[in-house]
């Protein structure tokens, strides 16, 4: 409902203060408008390229598929993988834009979340993974369904972008729990580390389209921690590894 706002009989002051107060509204829906034309945009982008391989071999099917078998494997097989890297795209994008709700929180420990995580991963990918923690309970605020997908990201990379063992490692620091995920493998530039937290950034954009990469996972951590009252960083020497770290508020 609009609100009549009289005008008379204000001071100049408080005349002053409502422009003030009106430019800043408007200054940040427009803000967060062009965020989400840019996500549009990008997002559109991303879902172009799958298109139109998806297109050029149902096209290559059509003209040569019945009288060349290898023409038709390859071509299922390419529309097959495509298919999957737009589903997984509009998963994530799902994702993202649903953790911009209130999922509930509840009492979460989340070591038991870690290690259930950890078990999946090693069976899955036969990879050593291993986990530190100081002992006890840790228990935080948050959405089981939420930190679940913090660690699918950030053990999903270990993997991808590391070929020896990865270490988890948790503990309590003050008031918080820091949680860190680190690999040995290629690591990530000082340039790089600024962008990778953005939609749909990816450091080798040609190797990563092999590996299936979105470029959506580290901003949907991000976004996951940020709603959790934490932060997500990242420290990283090329070729040495990357380490990931969460930081949650801890309740005691
Ligand atoms: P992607 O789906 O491409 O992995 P992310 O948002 O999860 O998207 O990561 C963005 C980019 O950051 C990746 O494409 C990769 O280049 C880089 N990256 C993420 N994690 C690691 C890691 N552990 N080691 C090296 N590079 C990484």
């Amino acid at each position: 409902k609009w609100k009549t706002i009289a005008l008379e009989n204000r001071s100049h002051d408080e005349l002053y203060e409502m422009e003030e107060t009106f430019n800043s509204m408007i200054q940040h829906l427009k803000e967060n408008f062009e965020r989400q034309q840019i996500f549009v945009s990008d997002a559109s982008h991303e879902l172009k390229t799958p298109i139109s391989i998806i297109k050029s071999y149902a096209q290559l099917l059509k003209r040569r598929g019945k009288s060349h078998p290898e023409v038709f494997d390859e071509s299922v097989e390419a529309i097959e993988s495509e298919a999957d890297r737009m589903q997984q795209l509009v998963g994530q994008m799902l994702l993202l834009a649903k953790n911009k709700g209130h999922a509930p929180f509840e009492r979460i420990e989340l070591d038991k979340v870690i290690e259930k995580v950890i078990k999946t991963f090693t069976t899955a990918y036969e990879r050593e993974i291993y986990f530190h923690s100081e002992g006890g309970e840790v228990i935080v605020d948050g959405n089981n369904d939420q930190l679940e997908q913090i660690l699918y990201i950030l053990l999903d990379n270990a993997i991808k972008y590391s070929e020896a063992e990865i270490d988890v490692k948790l503990r309590r620091q003050n008031d918080s729990v820091v949680l860190r995920v680190s690999d040995k493998g290629q690591g990530i530039s000082r340039a790089d580390q600024k962008h990778i937290f953005d939609r749909f950034y990816r450091v080798d954009k040609a190797r990563t389209r092999t590996t299936g990469g979105t470029g959506l996972g580290l901003s949907i951590a991000q976004a996951i921690a940020e709603l959790h009252g934490g932060k997500l960083s990242v420290h990283s020497e090329i070729g040495k590894g990357a380490t990931f770290t969460l930081t949650l508020p801890i309740v005691l």
